[in-house]
């Protein structure tokens, strides 16, 4: 279970998070919509600690990220994995490394069962032939879905996407989908995304989240919050995208 209670985070006079409460259900698939500046991706860096809430409670699986002390909150925060718009992959490391290295390194897994696993993932992402190459050798697609090989390797109960597919060229963003769906259907991981392809949101989540302002103003399952949105700053963000 992730859970914000009233987590208020400003920049100066900019409240970007405004007495924000959430929750996403363990296993669920969700999407967080909204106009540019609505404070999506300030949630995604408050739960991987890049960013602290300036009150409010943050809660992951039963454990407490804000406020909570330096040892809890690297408890809390090795359940969590994240998959960024730019892949950031090692450059300097053979595909395969990148995928080992915090396994070995962070969860001290030995080589060999790091090497294991990293296979069994690359075979999942369709990467099986690439261990050796170099992340330069690859498509924007392939580098990453070997960015998602390498969190779910970490075993995360929960990933955050970032705007994964909008760095790529538009043939590419299929087979990324077709991963993250095919995870999304295969595992109990919880999965919080940001997009602003409607298309991903439809695919991926079983619930939308619509942010105005740093609240949410309207959630539901995206069938209906593309269809039928109930809140008028919700059809007008939708007219403006779709
Ligand atoms: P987008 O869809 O454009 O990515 P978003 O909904 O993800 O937008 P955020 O990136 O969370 O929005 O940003 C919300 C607001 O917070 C923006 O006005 C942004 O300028 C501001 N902001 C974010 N990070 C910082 C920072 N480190 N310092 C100052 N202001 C920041």
């Amino acid at each position: 279970l992730i859970r914000f209670t009233n987590v208020t985070k400003s920049f100066g006079d900019n409240t970007v998070l405004d007495d924000l409460c959430f929750s996403v259900r363990p296993g669920r698939h969700v999407t967080l919509i909204g106009p540019s500046g609505s404070g999506k991706t300030t949630i995604l860096r408050l739960l991987m600690t890049l960013a602290s809430p300036d009150s409010g409670t943050i809660d992951v699986n039963g454990g407490r990220l804000f406020p909570a002390d330096e040892k809890e909150r690297r408890e809390v925060r090795k359940k969590i994995g994240m998959v960024f718009q730019q892949f950031n992959l090692f450059p300097n490391m053979t595909v395969l490394r990148n995928i080992t290295e915090a396994p070995v390194r962070v969860l001290g897994l030995s080589k060999d069962e790091a090497e294991e696993r990293a296979r069994e993932l690359l075979d999942l992402v369709g990467l099986a032939d690439r261990a050796d190459a170099r992340p330069s050798q690859l498509s924007g697609g392939q580098q990453q879905r070997v960015a998602i090989a390498r969190a779910l390797a970490m075993r995360p109960q929960v990933l955050l996407l970032d705007e994964v597919t909008s760095a790529l060229d538009p043939e590419l963003v299929a087979g990324v989908l077709d991963v993250l769906r095919d995870i999304a259907r295969t595992t109990d991981i919880t999965m919080l995304c940001v997009t602003h392809e409607m298309n991903f949101a439809r695919d991926i989540s079983d619930e939308v989240l619509m942010f105005d302002a740093g609240k949410v103003i309207e959630s539901g399952p995206p069938e209906k919050i593309f269809s039928e949105p109930e809140h008028e700053r919700t059809r007008e963000f939708l007219s403006a995208v779709l």
